[in-house]
């Protein structure tokens, strides 16, 4: 094992007074921007019951998250008497430089949403001065590149629905993930269980973001639409370089290449629709076999990736439900854009002349145009998706 990931467990372990007569940790599994993530085993594991299951263990973490204060040694949650636990569990080590509303935030949301189907419920949560550790049940799963390739709509269909079952618990919260990506959702091939993690980008709806005005011709938006429309004086070479319009602010959170187009816009009044979105260059990701999809370095490279395959007409309609006016004068990217049926067929370098999508491909692809709506209150939402042909693909 590397010696810094072997410096850094022993620094964890020496952090937590007791840690280990409760945790062993086995090794590094994730690292990300805001935390790493190690596998432990449980040492206080309760062996009577050893085939832990998320599916049916979900209704039985229904306990508040133990936050536990090593100073005072308090623990401000009763624990049940006998429940049962995992064997292994990830323990999510926060970087002290989040912020601690951010943790807090995260912890939150997960306890709010520790019944909900495929969502990773949180077990506890430990805090050492500014050291905060989340533990969670241990999800095995697999590396989403090491299976995109191989997978058949049927495969996706199953993958989507578990990834759809998870979101459909989180919107009805009214909560929005707002990081949806592979990465985030541990999917285990074998078993075609998955379960949605990372709550730390996560908001609640109408709180962070007011509810969607996209489409109540908002005095707002029209007055924004004006000033950006007076503003503008055609088509630039490249970026103005004054730029004197307003500036806006608009919670962008998410990774890039998954943003949705509203988030782009920086529209104000973001929904639970933009997690759709993200769901959409997933599936887009697998129909195309090409990860990453989209590949661009900022928000303005992302818009025009999208503008690429939508075209110039259907962008300027979506910059202006949001108070936005879509210019551009690359040549790249046409009026109409592509139909993403043709798209996809290019990227497995398929004929388009002689060659056509299987008719699973082309339930698909119905199904993917729902997804990326570029008008978020046009876009499928997690309930209907469940209900679309596509998902039911394999139930039968
Ligand atoms: P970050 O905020 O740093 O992205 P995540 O919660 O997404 O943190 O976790 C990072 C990685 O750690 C995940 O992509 C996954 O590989 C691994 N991981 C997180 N939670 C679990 C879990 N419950 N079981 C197994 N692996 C996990
Ligand atoms: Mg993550």
């Amino acid at each position: 094992m590397d010696t810094n990931v072997q410096i850094d467990m022993e620094k964890l372990q020496n952090c937590f007074p007791g840690f280990r007569q409760k945790y062993r940790l086995i090794k590094r599994i994730g690292e990300g921007t805001f935390s790493t993530v190690y596998k432990a085993e449980d040492l206080m594991y309760d062996s009577y019951d050893n085939s832990w299951d998320i599916e049916k263990e979900n209704d039985k973490w229904s306990t508040p998250p133990l936050v536990h204060d090593q100073r005072s040694h308090t623990t401000q949650q009763q624990q049940p008497s006998r429940r049962r636990k995992p064997k292994f569990v990830a323990i999510k080590k926060i970087y002290v430089t989040s912020s601690p509303n951010r943790i807090f935030n995260e912890l939150e949301l997960l306890h709010d949403l520790r019944d909900c189907p495929s969502v990773c419920p949180l077990i506890t949560a430990f805090r050492q001065t500014d050291q905060v550790i989340a533990i969670l049940p241990y999800f095995r799963h697999s590396d989403f590149r090491e299976y995109y390739r191989d997978m058949t709509p049927t495969d996706t269909a199953t993958y989507l629905r578990s990834l759809f079952t998870a979101l459909s618990a989180v919107h009805a919260h009214g909560i929005l993930h707002r990081d949806i990506k592979p990465t985030n959702f541990l999917y285990d091939p074998p078993t075609r269980r998955g379960v949605l993690v990372d709550f730390g980008l996560a908001e609640r709806e109408g709180v962070d973001s007011k509810p969607c005005m996209c489409h109540d011709g908002s005095a707002v938006r029209k007055q924004r639409l004006r000033t950006a429309l007076a503003l503008s004086s055609g088509p630039h070479n490249g970026y103005p370089k004054n730029d004197t319009r307003p500036s806006r602010r608009a919670n962008r959170a998410g990774t890039r290449g998954f943003r949705a187009p509203e988030v782009l816009f920086k529209c104000t009044e973001q929904t639970t629709k933009i997690d759709i979105w993200s769901v959409g260059v997933i599936l887009l990701t697998i129909m195309c076999q090409r990860f990453p999809f989209f590949n661009s370095a900022d928000d303005v490279e992302a818009m025009i990736e999208i503008a690429t395959i939508f075209g110039q007409r259907r962008m300027k309609a979506a910059g202006h439900l949001h108070g936005c006016v879509f210019e551009s004068n690359i040549p790249t990217i046409g009026s109409g854009g592509f139909e993403l049926s043709r798209i996809i067929l290019w990227s497995t370098c398929r004929d388009e002349k002689t060659e056509a999508l299987t008719p699973d491909e082309a339930v698909a692809v119905k199904f993917l145009e729902r997804c990326l709506e570029l008008d978020p209150s046009k876009r499928i939402s997690a309930d209907e998706a469940l209900e679309h042909e596509f998902l039911r693909m394999g139930l039968e």
